[in-house]
């Protein structure tokens, strides 16, 4: 199969989540199982920064866009080990920014980020067929690629290069809709019938460019089978309604692991690799990050771990409030993350408050982050929502058990350690709130001083194959019968 991905990420290039992460193993994976695969990404201002613009331009063409003329230049990257065409959308006016989503200056999201990503969207229209590369597939992730399901099946109707192109969108996190001010919707070139009242791309009176690509992909995947449930009900934002009109064609796929990436066996980024037949290297780790970060070195004492983007979703609140009680333990924590300046300050002063239990760093730090995962004892996601969550996975593989409220990814993939059988990898609580996640890290807490029990828990996590063997298979099948119309 010919298979398009596109998004607005991909590690390591650009990465401020697991969006990035995804499209930075997804398509290798693909390409592993005979795929012919490319993929389209905007060539933000960072890249530049890591990979300086070389002579690898290979086209420049213009789009007639509804402000006027604009051009764009086409960049090939190739990655040498999996033979993937890695085509960046060249256009400073729109992607040459100090940031990716969100303005630093004005600290708010781009206000043409509708423009933005639909010149994106039309950009890669216009390339593929001047390249005459027909896909079979286009693999669409999240609202920044959206509008090419929309554009597909209104202005493309009738236009036979994309006659046999089937298009399948992978929904990542339900609560970035990509909505914006009906009054700019003209800037997207597309029928106004579809943001009248209830229409296709409108919502609550506003432009919503993922409930288009809801409204118009051919296929609908989102990141976990427990989240495909959870947002026909309760966590689609305000799409509930549209995503249960589109049922038979809506399911979950779990997003796999990149081993070549996370492995604490071959982790370049952690103080002392080790593997599940010798672990000594895992102490190595705790105690040299413990002294990195300069906490007392307490090794009897767990260490519990944190790398989060600092927003609602994450359940910081519950680590807030319940910070006097679960202080009172004999812990160790460091967090790592970035987001609302709110809750830095917050955890800043957690920090201040208990300076030998708590470490705290708000910045985008990849080695910090590996690291943390590598000398941790307990690795806490106390999530509102979670449409999949990798760092479970990877702290699964990091002999990290993880402390997991029960949603989305997290439920599919944490089973809570029973200590009769010696079965389970993880602890969960049910009930969003302080009392029912300290129970559960008391559960870890106690558990960590019973040196067999703990050990046992550390490696039936280790053994687990999460990697995207499984799930690009799936996603392989999924794009087969959509092909011969299933
Ligand atoms: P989400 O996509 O909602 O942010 P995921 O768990 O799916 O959550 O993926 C988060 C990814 O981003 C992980 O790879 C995690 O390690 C990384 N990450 C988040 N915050 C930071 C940070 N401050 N520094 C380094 N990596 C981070």
């Amino acid at each position: 199969m010919k298979i398009l991905i596109v998004g607005s990420e991909m590690s390591p290039l650009v990465k401020t989540g697991g969006l990035g992460d995804v499209l930075g193993s997804l398509p290798a994976a693909l390409r592993k199982l005979g795929n012919d695969v490319r993929m389209f990404l905007p060539y933000y201002r960072i890249i530049d920064k890591q990979k300086p613009r070389t002579q690898t331009i290979i086209s420049e063409a213009s789009l007639n866009m509804p402000t006027g003329k604009t051009e764009y230049q086409v960049e090939l990257l190739l990655d040498k080990n999996s033979s993937i065409g890695q085509f960046l959308i060249v256009n400073d006016i729109y992607f040459g920014r100090e940031g990716i989503y969100f303005n630093p200056a004005t600290n708010s999201d781009y206000v043409d980020n509708d423009e933005r990503y639909a010149f994106f969207c039309r950009a890669i229209l216009d390339c593929i067929q001047k390249q005459n590369w027909q896909p079979d597939i286009i693999h669409l992730n999240d609202w920044h690629t959206s509008l090419i399901a929309v554009y597909l099946k209104t202005n493309e109707k009738n236009n036979k290069f994309f006659e046999a192109t089937k298009t399948v969108l992978t929904i990542h996190n339900m609560a970035y809709q990509g909505k914006f001010d009906k009054e700019r919707f003209e800037l997207l070139g597309l029928p106004d019938a579809l943001v009248q009242s209830e229409g296709p791309m409108e919502s609550n009176g506003q432009t919503n460019f993922l409930k288009g690509g809801i409204s118009f992909s051919d296929k609908i995947v989102t990141v976990s089978q427990t989240y495909a449930r959870e947002i026909q009900n309760d966590q689609g934002c305000g799409l509930e309604s549209q995503l249960k009109k589109r049922v038979k064609d809506l399911s979950g796929i779990i997003n796999g692991v990149d081993y070549s990436v996370w492995n604490p066996n071959k982790d370049k980024h952690i103080f002392a690799n080790y593997r599940i037949s010798n672990l000594s290297g895992k102490k190595v780790n705790k105690i040299e990050l413990l002294n990195e970060i300069g906490l007392p070195v307490r090794s009897q004492v767990p260490l519990i771990g944190m790398v989060t983007r600092l927003v609602e979703q994450k359940g910081i609140a519950l680590i807030l409030e319940s910070a006097q009680k679960l202080f009172e333990n004999d812990i160790q924590m460091v967090v790592l993350g970035t987001g609302e300046k709110r809750l830095e300050h917050e955890l800043a002063a957690l920090s201040n408050q208990y300076p030998d239990k708590l470490k705290t760093f708000f910045k985008f730090d990849e080695v910090l982050a590996h690291k943390i995962e590598a000398a941790s004892d307990i690795f806490l996601m106390p999530s509102m929502f979670e449409p999949c969550g990798l760092n479970q996975m990877y702290s699964l593989k990091y002999g990290t058990p993880p402390v997991v409220h029960k949603v989305g990814g997290l439920a599919d993939t944490v089973r809570e350690f029973d200590t009769e059988t010696g079965e389970g990898n993880g602890f969960l609580f049910d009930k969003f709130n302080s009392k029912s996640m300290l129970a559960a890290l008391n559960r870890a807490i106690q558990l960590y001083q019973k040196k067999r029990s703990w050990t046992k828990l550390m490696k039936n996590g280790m053994k687990l194959d999460l990697s995207w063997n499984k799930s690009a298979r799936e996603y392989h099948t999924l794009f087969e019968n959509l092909l011969s119309g299933g």
